[in-house]
């Protein structure tokens, strides 16, 4: 630990976020990190505890508590601390694969354990000092490819580029294996690439990353929808080893007496639409802000109703906004969560707290309120005599126990109301993976429609194909993918080899 009184001596300081005013005028990334010298101050807050939760992973309550990934968190921040960022890197990438993305839309596992945070203190910024590492790696070119030595003349097939299949693809190349990525989309990335929104991620840093990748060796082949334009079978002859890391990206509906409407979407089809025309207008924001030109016309004067209180529909808050909607709200059909952690929550569980997230504070800006309704659902898309959409009926939930005790959410009687919409974007979560890549390559579905393995486990049914990230253990977070793809590394290379020597 570089300074024991540092977490007294020291506030936390977050990094520096562009107002709402500002950011909303265009697409860029809003947060843009912390001077070299106040990150170090920020790692000197880390005490180096004894039982560090931050990097350890552990199923507490049924939720992870710490770095999925274990990064040696305490450690990092002693480095940056003593202003060695380079052996902060070196010590970084011996547990992670890609600390741009998580750096910039992590939830921060890690600091919801810290102990700073059990003690009434804020929680020491590992987010912020892994972003001033990878940062500092890449502008001082650091960050070079690593290319075999040694190829063991092995061929392994990755369907998907998300996260999960960047991440084992990387290891499994840098391991000496012939690696070729499929992508059925036109650009590398998953949900990274086309969901995530790039105020959040700058798309620039995953084409970064490709590169360096396709300068070790990886083969990437965009524009293949693996099942579809190519069969399992030629597939399985042309490759060793097979990884399905389709992610988990079949959207939950909303059931509802006009859900023809015309100007129903989905959360990603609309967040993935803006964002491919952003990068395909050189991410000239305002070319994207004045066009007219997508699947739903202008935002410009629309009223969009997002149905979904997450992560997702707050993402969709945040580019209706720049996209000049005149009104959103957001319906959450739960309640909101308490502003302090209720006594069943203790540290260090994740702190199921209410958060104002970007999208809400740029509405709060914009149209001087929270968007967010809650405990309130959809009962009729309302349509104009042209099928349009025109409004969204809702009514108030709350729970009641049946005659059995188990607990429903009933309808509040007297609560309907009728609330303007010119788009609604569906954000109500993801029901497992598309299920004709799992029919092409015969593995079993378990019953949340994600591809089942044994526990901790990797490989499939099917001896010889595995899976890892959201297709495996369904809709979750970046850290968890990247986790993923290097675990079913781990269990690809020693099934090849009888051993392995990735860690
Ligand atoms: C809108 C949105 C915002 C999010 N924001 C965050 C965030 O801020 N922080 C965070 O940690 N997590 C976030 N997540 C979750 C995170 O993005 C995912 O958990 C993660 O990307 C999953 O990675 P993956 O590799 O398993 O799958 P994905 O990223 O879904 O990638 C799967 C890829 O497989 C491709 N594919 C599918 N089938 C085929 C086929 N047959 N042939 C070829 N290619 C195929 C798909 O086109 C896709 O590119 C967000 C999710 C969404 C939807
Ligand atoms: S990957 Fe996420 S949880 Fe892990 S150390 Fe980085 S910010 Fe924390």
């Amino acid at each position: 630990m570089g300074k024991p009184t540092g977490f007294l001596e020291y506030e936390r300081m977050d990094d520096v976020c562009i107002s709402p005013e500002d950011r909303i005028k265009n697409f860029n990334e809003f947060h843009t990190g912390l001077p070299l010298e106040e990150t170090k101050k920020q790692a000197a807050r880390c005490m180096a505890c004894g039982v560090p939760f931050c990097q350890s992973g552990t199923m507490i309550s049924g939720m992870v508590s710490g770095c999925p990934l274990h990064n040696l968190v305490p450690e990092t921040n002693d480095l940056v601390y003593n202003g060695n960022l380079e052996q902060a890197y070196i010590r970084l990438m011996k547990t992670h694969s890609f600390p741009e993305f998580t750096s910039r839309v992590c939830p921060a596992l890690c600091e919801a354990a810290c102990t700073c945070s059990a003690m009434g203190e804020k929680a020491v910024g590992t987010k912020n000092n892994e972003r001033a590492i990878i940062d500092y790696a890449f502008e001082n070119e650091l960050v070079k490819p690593e290319i075999p030595k040694v190829r063991t003349g092995k061929k392994i097939a990755v369907i998907g580029s998300g996260p999960s299949g960047l991440a084992a693809a990387a290891l499994l190349n840098h391991r000496g294996h012939l690696v070729t990525v499929f992508e059925r989309r036109d650009r590398v990335g998953g949900l990274l690439r086309y969901g995530i929104p790039n105020m959040k991620l700058d798309k620039r840093s995953i084409d970064r990353r490709v590169e360096l990748m396709k300068a070790e060796g990886v083969e990437f082949r965009c524009n293949v929808n693996v099942g579809v334009d190519i069969s399992s079978e030629e597939i399985c002859s042309q490759f060793d080893r097979v990884i399905l890391c389709c992610g988990a990206s079949n959207p939950r509906d909303i059931q509802a007496p006009g859900r023809d409407a015309k100007n129903i979407y989905f959360a990603v089809d609309f967040l993935s639409e803006v964002t491919k025309k952003l990068i395909d207008a050189d991410y000239d924001s305002e070319e994207i802000m004045s066009t007219k030109s997508f699947s739903f016309g202008s935002l410009k004067g629309k009223k969009v109703v997002v149905i979904g209180g997450g992560d997702t529909g707050n993402d969709c808050v945040g580019t209706s906004i720049r996209l000049g909607a005149d009104s959103v709200v957001q319906l959450e059909m739960m309640p909101a969560a308490p502003l302090v952690r209720a006594e069943s929550n203790p540290w260090p569980e994740w702190p199921r707290l209410l958060k104002t997230d970007y999208g809400q504070e740029e509405a709060i800006f914009k149209f001087g309120k929270d968007p967010r309704i809650f405990s309130t659902t959809v009962t009729e898309f309302v349509k104009n005599k042209k099928g349009a959409l025109s409004a969204v009926k809702t009514v108030k939930l709350e729970r009641k126990a049946d005659e059995t005790g188990r607990v429903n959410f009933v309808p509040v009687e007297g609560s309907e109301q009728e609330i303007k919409a010119d788009l609604v974007l569906i954000a109500a979560g993801f029901l497992g993976t598309e299920s004709y890549v799992a029919d092409a390559f015969k593995v079993k579905l378990n019953g949340r429609t994600n591809v089942e393995t044994n526990a901790d486990e990797y490989e499939t049914s099917q001896k010889n194909i595995f899976t890892a990230g959201d297709m495996h253990r369904g809709q979750s977070l970046v850290v968890w993918a990247i986790k993923e793809g290097r675990s079913v590394a781990k269990a690809v290379d020693e099934s090849l080899m009888g051993y392995t020597t990735l860690r």
